[in-house]
């Protein structure tokens, strides 16, 4: 219901000037711009006005309270975005909480890149350089490869590989491998956002060798007379098929891409290096081993390091991955490289893996997690053994489909799980647990041990309510 003309102009202007708003003390000394407050106040009084128009009666604030508003809003942006949190979730690469947890190395590393650099110069002669240089002899060890590029993400990596090597007939993908990896997006869209033609050949569960020869030969249903320039394999990262299934492995695959004179192009995601890492998922030196002349992998899964795309493989490839122009577009930033030279470097030393978070994290006993966990509940005074459980983790980040570890997790005596579950998360430092069967549940695997006196601190602040 909308309200009579006079009775709607009467409340809004009942409503503050900004001016008045403005001169509040809340707002004073706040330190952030006028123009900046200005416009948080315009758009909080204008807010008001479509609620009042929309025939709503919200309780209309006056001059004082909407300046403190205005301040809450500005007080939070002086805060560090995105913030710490806690991942109690049981999942190690959480995407939604920052995937691959840095070592100290690499954050140090991130840290000491941040001002000037020998970014782009080298040093001994003074001359440019090319930010690649320090890195890559590195890469192209660690991962056994010819040669290898670093791009932003592993989407950036596929988009590029995609683009350079798809076009004119494009890629042949398996419709088993069209995988869906989060938030709406595709392998297959992804591949084709460059322009580069996706020809989806075999069934969802399965696939043959005659398919891929089809495309290839220029048959496939839809794309008669334009012959695939690459086969496009994708690890089904997220999701297992068991039954009546078949899949082209890689080294079949690869002779096929040899006797049509094509790369084979291997998205394998996860980027595992092995290293000690729960077994069960394939290594980027296993798929290029295989036969793949490229394979692409993210830098903040399995790897532990920071958000990357890594395209490794063929050096002919590689070099025009390099070159084409949508590299310069896809390129990382300084802090980006420092932190995967030392994770890398993390990766080509015995002593080095074990020093990941995320190794770690994989690989801690059940018993050191009980030991902490009922640490945590005698210091809270919880009730065992009911505050202790044991629990099943994930690593995540499309990884080791439904592959679960042992693990331990806390369980807050609590009669309102949700409730306590997001007072945890708007604590500080906040806390992220999960809810499984009604239970708020925190699990430690996925918390580093260097934590436990903050996760205490938010559980004593939880308690104190
Ligand atoms: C995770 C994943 C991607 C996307 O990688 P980002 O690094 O998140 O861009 C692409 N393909 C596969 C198979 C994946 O698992």
């Amino acid at each position: 219901m909308s309200q009579p003309r006079s009775e709607l102009s009467s409340l809004l202007s009942r409503l503050p000037k900004v001016d008045q708003v403005l001169d509040q003390p809340a707002l004073a000394d706040s330190g952030w711009q006028r123009a900046i407050q200005k416009r948080l106040v315009t758009d909080a009084l204008d807010a008001l006005r479509a609620e009042v128009r929309d025939g709503k009666t919200p309780a209309l604030p006056d001059a004082a309270a909407l300046a403190s508003r205005v301040r809450a809003t500005l007080d939070d942006w002086s805060r560090p975005r995105p913030r710490p949190v806690i991942n109690a979730t049981g999942v190690l690469l959480h995407t939604n909480l920052g995937r691959a947890p840095l070592s100290p190395a690499a954050r140090r590393a991130m840290v000491d890149a941040a001002g000037s650099c020998d970014l782009e110069v080298v040093l001994p002669t003074g001359q440019r350089g090319s930010r690649f240089t320090a890195l890559l002899p590195l890469l192209r060890a660690v991962l056994h490869a010819e040669d290898a590029h670093v791009v932003n993400n592993n989407a950036a990596a596929l988009l590029l590989a995609c683009t350079v090597l798809g076009p004119p007939g494009g890629v042949v993908l398996s419709h088993g491998q069209m995988v869906e990896i989060g938030d709406g997006f595709r392998v297959a869209t992804m591949a084709a956002a460059g322009g580069c033609p996706v020809i989806g050949v075999g069934s969802t569960n399965r696939t043959h060798p005659r398919d891929y020869e089809a495309a290839l030969r220029g048959e496939a249903p839809g794309h008669e007379g334009r012959p695939a320039s690459a086969i496009l394999w994708a690890h089904r990262s997220n999701f297992e098929q068991s039954g009546f299934v078949r899949e082209v492995e890689l080294p079949a695959l690869s002779e096929i891409a040899r006797a049509h004179g094509v790369p084979l192009v291997a998205d394998l995601g996860s980027g595992s290096l092995g290293g000690g890492l729960p077994e069960g998922e394939p290594t980027v030196m296993e798929y290029l081993q295989q036969g793949a002349d490229l394979v692409l992998c993210s830098g903040d899964k399995l790897m532990g390091g920071p958000q990357a795309g890594i395209i490794a493989g063929k050096a002919e490839l590689v070099q025009r991955c390099r070159r084409h122009p949508m590299a310069r577009a896809l390129r990382p930033d300084k802090t980006t490289l420092a932190a995967l030279h030392a994770t890398f470097a993390a990766h080509a030393r015995p002593q080095g893996v074990p020093s990941l978070p995320l190794h770690q994290m994989a690989t801690v006993s059940v018993t050191e997690l009980r030991q902490r966990a009922e640490a945590l509940a005698s210091a809270l005074a919880w009730p065992l053994p009911q505050a202790v459980v044991d629990s099943r983790a994930t690593i995540g980040g499309g990884s080791l489909p439904g592959d679960t570890m042992d693990s331990v997790a806390l369980r807050v005596p609590t009669k309102a799980p949700s409730r306590d579950a997001k007072r945890l998360r708007l604590g500080d430092p906040p806390v992220v647990g999960r809810i499984e069967d009604d239970a708020l549940l925190l699990d430690l695997r996925s918390v580093d041990p260097h934590d436990d006196e903050r996760l205490l601190h938010a559980l004593r602040a939880l308690q104190s309510r």
